[in-house]
């Protein structure tokens, strides 16, 4: 057992968080118990005097082959595609490429304090088992999928509906709940990109082997009109994914902007989740998600960097974006992050917060030199909410193995 020592905070509801002076941990990798004295019991005593610990945080959308495309400025989401994204990613069809960055992606996750990341890789299969193979290295916690597409892309990025379901197969029969850690999405681009075909085909092999399914929504309105041309027959974006079979409780669609009332009260009766990327939406000038009319609605949001779109993998500096797209407090953002990610994924039992029982996925982080040390918590995590980055995450935790530094 290893006692660990600090300002413990954790966020399970939005408006107050729990805080504790030590957390006992098992070997098992489960808290023990949470405590202001120190509990009486044997155990390695880890001291983070000075030190904030939080719950991991969860990035539940992020492209692995773009991870060094970021900052690519471009004119709209689908020019910025074809000029810079669909080139990167076809690299992804070189294995030794493909390991090369999982490795520094998934390092760079781990030194963010990123313990939970929901991943898009590339077309290729080869480079998504690679990506799991990399992943389970590390032991971090991730969700993984090939990206689909079988129209309006590059030759080599299409498949067929029978090609993506075997590949889907292959993949996710060998990593799917591996060691608890790693786990499947089936992963259609988003409706531009696919066809009806392709997204019936993806979501059933999805229902049957219960695997998680991520896609984009309604990002820019190019795209809405696009989406508009190519499926003529549908009220809206979102019924396409209905019709297909996309939408669900274990389904993350990104962004979701620009929506109608009935398209967020679909949303909300299929248990969907959205992740809500706001660095992206500021640096494709997509539009702002408004989250007060999705939370009316009891939709579920968590936050994503939307690497390569979003130009920051610390999470911190998307809770910066979230911040200035709606105005909320530092107890809220820091409960999207952690609470919100975990729910999406429908973890909330195992991650999501540091409570008795819960796996012990926790990052220490040092205030100092960008937030200064203050006694007010909340003035504490404004000043990390805002001025945060990578230079404060001190140590990564996850399942109560430190990943980083390692
Ligand atoms: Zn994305």
């Amino acid at each position: 057992m290893r006692i660990y020592h600090g300002r413990i905070v954790s966020f399970e509801d939005s408006s107050s968080p729990k805080e504790y002076g030590y957390m006992a941990v098992g070997e098992d990798g489960k808290i023990i118990s949470l405590s202001q004295e120190k509990p009486d019991a044997e155990g390695e005593l880890i001291d983070y005097s000075g030190y904030l610990i939080l719950p991991g945080f969860v990035d539940a959308h992020i492209h692995l082959p773009q991870f060094h495309r970021r900052a690519m400025v471009s004119d709209s989401l689908l020019d910025w595609l074809e000029r810079y994204i669909f080139p990167a990613e076809m690299k992804f069809s070189d294995g030794e490429f493909a390991r090369k960055v999982s490795r520094e992606f998934f390092s760079a996750l781990l030194r963010n304090g990123t313990t939970t990341a929901v991943v898009y890789s590339s077309s290729h299969r080869e480079a998504t088992e690679i990506a799991f193979e990399e992943a389970a290295k590390t032991g971090i916690r991730a969700v993984i999928g090939q990206v689909l597409m079988d129209m309006n892309g590059p030759e080599e990025l299409l498949t067929t509906p029978e090609r993506a379901v075997n590949d889907i197969r292959s993949v996710a029969l060998k990593w799917h709940g591996f060691d608890g850690r790693l786990f499947y999405a089936v992963t259609p681009r988003f409706a531009v990109s696919c066809t009806m075909d392709l997204m019936k085909a993806a979501s059933n092999v999805a229902r049957k082997m219960g695997l998680y399914i991520q896609t984009h929504l309604s990002e820019q309105m190019e795209e809405i009109m696009e989406v508009k041309k190519l499926f003529p027959g549908f009220e809206s974006y979102t019924e396409v994914y209905l019709k297909a079979g996309l939408l669900g409780e274990k389904s993350i669609v990104g962004h979701a902007i620009h929506l109608s009332g009935r398209e967020r009260r679909i949303l909300a009766e299929t248990g969907t989740k959205i992740a809500h990327c706001p660095s992206s939406n500021f640096f494709l000038h997509s539009g702002v998600m408004d989250l007060g009319a999705q939370e009316r609605f009891g939709l579920t949001i968590a936050l994503g960097s939307d690497v390569g779109a979003g130009p920051f993998v610390s999470m911190f500096e998307v809770l910066r974006d979230a911040y200035y797209a709606n105005a909320m407090s530092p107890f809220k953002a820091f409960h999207l992050l952690t609470m919100g990610g975990a729910r999406a994924l429908r973890m909330e039992k195992r991650i999501g917060s540091l409570e008795v029982g819960k796996d012990a996925d926790f990052i220490v982080v040092n205030p100092e030199p960008l937030a200064g040390t203050r006694d007010d918590l909340e003035v504490l995590l404004s000043r990390l909410m805002i001025l945060g980055d990578e230079r404060n995450v001190t140590a990564t935790y996850v399942q109560g193995r430190r990943l980083w530094p390692s």
